[in-house]
Formats: structure tokens, sequence, C-alpha cells
């Protein structure tokens, strides 16, 4: 990957390596005439040479590469969308980091914090300023240890702000006893101090955002960023691919994700599972809810459904959901 300030390391060497070359073919008359000047007049200009590249590689910035999660890049329409997932089997739980111009968007943080150090990484390596945290909702695997991203300004909607207030700590301690005190060794509960309401839109470093609920029946008070002109959504509570999240009501999820279907999506993010292309993340979210409906109809209990859906999708994560949400189906 070839970032901005990896094209201008490249520019600053070959400015560097000409000067060298300029230097060396003035300096050249000069020598007197014999082998060993010009010999060790080359040396000379190898060794710094070489030193020249090893002060640039130990200074530039590296490209990221996860140590436990995912990463997926996309650029379109002049904007980068990096995101980070937890590892699969526990979710594959999204950051998304959007990178304009000047600097970066961030929606959503890491529970874990080996995760959390992966996510400070990519955002170390892409070199700009963090400029804001969304938080997309009241979830606590999408907002713990925002304590990590001291001074950065974080916005989410009433109802996440309401709940955080109310509930994180105890949220927090759950998360604590539930993982461990070196999976979560966070402290603070960060309340957004902004409110960001769906409906809203705004420019950010020339960048649209607008922040969107389209289906507040289906996925709760979850905010949904679009960008209109890099045809990019990143979504939550609808539909994911790549990882079990087995939500009811069925038939209503897949008229919506028909509806959906319609816009020219370049990429599409959920906030859990693997980013893919428009067309692809709705062709396979409508089977999924397709073959969920007829797994239900056809199981006579969750157990039943759950050895059926892992049989039907041996390599989705987040099987411990389909212990946790399949029940649900039964209840009525
Ligand atoms: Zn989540
Ligand atoms: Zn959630």
């Amino acid at each position: 990957m070839l970032t901005t300030n990896s094209v201008a390391s490249v520019l600053r060497t070959d400015r560097m390596l000409r000067q060298i070359v300029d230097i060396q073919i003035k300096c050249e008359p000069k020598e007197p005439k014999g082998g060993l000047p010009m010999n060790r007049s080359v040396s000379v200009t190898i060794l710094i040479l070489g030193l020249i590249i090893f002060v640039i590689a130990c200074s530039s910035t590296q490209p990221f590469a996860p140590k436990q999660g995912l990463y997926y890049v996309k650029e379109s329409g002049g904007v980068k969308f990096h995101v980070y997932t937890s590892p699969i089997q526990s979710g594959a739980s999204a950051s998304v980091v959007i990178e304009t111009q000047n600097s970066l968007i961030l929606q959503d943080v890491q529970q874990d914090k080996s995760q959390m150090d992966d996510l400070k990484s990519l955002i170390q390596s892409i070199g700009k300023p963090l400029r804001r945290i969304y938080i997309s909702h009241e979830h606590s695997h999408h907002w713990a240890g925002l304590e990590m991203f001291p001074g950065i300004p974080v916005y989410a909607n009433q109802t996440t702000i309401d709940f955080m207030k109310q509930n994180g700590q105890e949220e927090l301690n759950t998360l604590k006893s539930q993982y461990g005190a070196e999976a979560v060794p966070y402290t603070q509960v960060v309340v957004p101090e902004n409110v960001v309401e769906a409906g809203s839109e705004e420019v950010i470093d020339g960048v649209r955002f607008v922040f969107s609920s389209p289906a507040p029946q289906l996925t709760g008070p979850v905010i949904f960023m679009e960008f209109p002109d890099q045809k990019v959504m990143i979504m939550h509570h609808l539909a994911y691919v790549g990882v079990h999240v087995p939500l009811p009501p069925v038939e209503e999820r897949l008229a919506k994700l028909n509806e959906m279907k319609e816009k020219d999506w370049v990429w599409v993010i959920g906030g859990h599972g693997i980013p893919v292309s428009g067309p692809e993340y709705f062709s396979k979210t409508i089977d999924y809810y397709t073959i969920l409906g007829n797994v239900i109809k056809e199981s006579p209990d969750a157990a039943t459904a759950k050895d059926k859906m892992i049989e039907a999708y041996p390599n989705y994560g987040g099987v411990v959901l389909l212990d946790l949400l399949l029940p649900g189906f039964y209840q009525q």
C-alpha cells in the first residue's frame, strides 16, 4: 500500500539521490588521477547512500499489518476506508477509519486491548491526525476503551449517550468480569459529549457524511454512515456477511434488504463481519436470511436450527451468537 507519506518519502529519497549524483559528478574532476581515490569516492558515496536509505526506512511510516484481527482497505472518490475487525471467530467487530485528505475520522473502537492496540497502530501508520470518533450505538463492545483516545471529540446519538451515562460503568464491569482485566483493562466510561442525529449531514474535510437510520424498527436506534459521493455505507444491526448474527423478524429484514440493494453501493461495511461490494453484500445477506427463515420453519428447536446454520455456513464466525439469538425465534 502506497500512502501519501510513503510517496513523499520516495520523492525525498529520489531528490537526495539526484543531489548525491550531482555532488559526485562535480567532485570527480578534482580527484587526482589514479585508481585508489576514485574507488574511495565510490565507497564514500555508497556508504552515504546506505546511511540515507537506512534513516528514511527508520523514520517513514510503515504499512499496517494487523497482529490479531483482519484489515481491509478501499479507496473510492478520493477517500480511503480502512476497516479493522476483531478476529472472525469472536464476531469480527469493525472499526472504520475514514481517511480524508487531511485527517481521519473513526467509527467505533475495539473492546479487546490487543485489538485496540492494532487499531491504534493502523491509525499511526496512516500518519494523519484523528479528528473525531463516532460511536454507532450503545453496545459496549463498540465503545469500551474510548479512554485510549484522550482529547478526541466523541459523537453519538442521544440514546447512546443516555445509555452510557446510566449504564456505562456497569456495562464496563460486566465486560471485565467476562473477559478479564487483561483484555479489558479500561477504567473509565468516556460518555460522548457531541450529539449526532439520524437524518443529519455534515461536510468534513470536503467529504459528505450522511448519518442515517433507515430501519430503526429492525435495527434499534443505530447510526449508519453513508458517503453518497463515494458510494460507501457503514451499516449496523441489519444483516452481516461472514458472521452469524441471526436477528428476527426474517420477512421484514428480507424486504428491507431487497429495497436497499437497489442503490449501487461500491462498498458496504457491516458493523461486524467482512466488507464487500454492495451487490455481494445484499445477495449474501438475502441468501442468509432466506436460509435462516427455512431453517427456523424446519427445525423444532434452537439447537437443531443451530446445527443446520453451521452446516450451511461452516466458515462463518460468531457461532456463540447462534446460541444467544436463535432461542428468540422460538419464543412467540
Ligand atoms: Zn456489535
Ligand atoms: Zn450492537
